[in-house]
């Protein structure tokens, strides 16, 4: 009997093996668009998105890049350099600004080296009325023009409306959780991190510390300068901390003019330390009110896991000790760890 055989980029197959393959993954690209629909944020996306891909491509590698405003999120598996990553997506996006690696769970193939993964990746870009992103494949197998290429671009349609809304509920989760005057989270959303923070360090061993402060005299800055040039001052306070910290430690403001720094995986000698910079980051550059160079203090209370503490307690002794650098003069740290931070002794 004369078969026919059809080719593809693989080589050649019969033609009901191709329509039987076809078959096959279309009716897996609609059990994974659905999931995907109904995925409620970019973690359970990428999950349902890697398993589609794994598939349907056997991939060796997958990746996706989100930008939104000024940030570009990636979600990609942990078999590449988190640089290489970094340099590929900042040349791909012709972008210098912050990108955020988050990892996928891999399909557990191997480290796959930076010259493989530049010669053979392939990349789809999509684009929402609020967001550009690109999809990155490096299949196992070849891909067959055509037929690959309307499976991407379904996958591809997909992903645009499950992405433009966990960014709106994303943007909505924002909106209630960071504080509008200074860009800081507030403090509800300081109660929720508190508890991770606790219940991630308890399961895991690990330290953590939090220092808080408050602005001295600020009522007097208010009533010499006005409550705009106040707002000023809590706004350029909160980015000046902002440069300091590190990616992983969080900034909340936690009420008027006080503000709360949790510091994940730090002791507190090391928190202290820290304190002290930002005490001194605030005191030694004067802040420009109305033309005038005004020079603002704030006095710090530092705290750390002990690891039988419970939030309410850490928040509690920084508080105290807060209250102490107050009635010890002002513009100081105090921690239990060195009693008294006297302004720049020890650690100018
Ligand atoms: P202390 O050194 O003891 O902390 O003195 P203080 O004057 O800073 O403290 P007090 O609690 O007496 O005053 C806090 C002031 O902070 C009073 C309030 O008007 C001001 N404040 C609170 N929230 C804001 C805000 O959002 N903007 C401005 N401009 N001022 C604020
Ligand atoms: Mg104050
Ligand atoms: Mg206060």
């Amino acid at each position: 009997m004369n078969r026919r055989y059809v080719r593809t980029n693989s080589g050649f197959c019969l033609p009901g093996f191709l329509s039987f393959t076809k078959t096959r993954d279309l009716k897996r690209l609609n059990r994974y668009l659905i999931a995907i629909h109904q995925a409620v944020d970019f973690e359970e996306i990428t999950a349902e998105l890697s398993g589609c891909i794994n598939d349907i491509f056997d991939h060796q590698f997958f990746g996706l890049a989100i930008q939104v405003k000024d940030k570009i999120m990636v979600w990609v598996e942990p078999s590449v350099f988190k640089g290489t990553i970094e340099d590929l997506i900042k040349e791909d996006f012709c972008f210098d600004g912050e990108v955020e690696i988050h990892p996928v769970h891999s399909s557990g193939r191997g480290f796959i080296n930076e010259r493989i993964l530049r010669n053979s990746l392939f990349g789809k870009e999509f684009n929402g009325k609020n967001f550009k992103a690109k999809l990155y494949i490096l299949p196992g197998r070849k891909l067959i023009g055509k037929y690959h290429e309307e499976i991407i671009n379904d996958m591809v349609t997909g992903l645009e409306n499950a992405v433009s809304s966990s960014i709106r509920l994303r943007s909505l989760e924002d909106a209630a959780s960071i504080d509008a005057l200074t860009n800081c989270y507030n403090r509800r959303e300081l109660d929720r991190k508190l508890d991770e923070q606790f219940s991630f360090s308890r399961r895991y061993g690990k330290n953590f510390s939090l220092i808080m402060f408050d602005i001295d005299f600020f009522k007097n800055l208010n009533d010499t300068y006005g409550h705009d040039a106040g707002d000023q001052v809590l706004r350029e306070i909160s980015s000046r901390i902002k440069n300091i910290i590190r990616a992983e430690d969080t900034i909340f403001r936690y009420g008027g003019e006080e503000f709360v720094v949790i510091l994940p995986e730090t002791d507190e000698e090391s928190a202290a330390m820290l304190a002290n910079r930002l005490r001194r980051e605030i005191s030694d550059t004067p802040f420009v009110l109305n033309g005038d160079n005004v020079f603002v203090t704030s006095s710090f209370g530092v705290s750390s896991f002990m690891g039988s503490n419970n939030p309410e307690e850490i928040l509690r002794t920084a508080d105290k000790l807060l209250y102490k650098a107050k009635n010890s003069g002002r513009n100081r740290v105090m921690s239990n760890v060195i009693r008294l931070c006297r302004n720049a002794v020890p650690f100018s």
